[in-house]
């Protein structure tokens, strides 16, 4: 699939670069990047659920929930990214 080179996250602009790496995806908030493992490109599937799981991060830390005292963020993405945004994607019907 094509790669990505940016993506929009709360109007600020973040690099998105691709990487041989032992995780699926890394999120560098300092620099406004999000790494994803090269093998992402071979799977949308992959590339897209990694994506969202980064993207949550990355929102996270902008929004501040990532530096209280007890942070549990991977514990937060995960719930967003596995319950949360499923949710949403499942029921858009609800809108109309
Ligand atoms: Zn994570």
């Amino acid at each position: 699939m094509k790669k990505l080179s940016f993506v929009n996250v709360l109007n600020k602009k973040i690099k998105i670069v691709y990487e041989d790496m032992e995780d699926w995806g890394e999120c560098l908030m300092d620099n406004k990047i999000i790494k994803l493992n090269k093998k992402c490109l071979k799977d949308p599937e992959q590339h897209w659920w990694t994506l969202v799981h980064e993207v949550t991060h990355m929102i996270f830390e902008l929004s501040g929930i990532a530096f209280m005292a007890e942070n549990d963020e991977e514990a937060y993405v995960r719930c967003v990214e596995n319950l949360v945004i499923p949710w949403v994607l499942d029921h858009q019907h609800l809108k109309k």
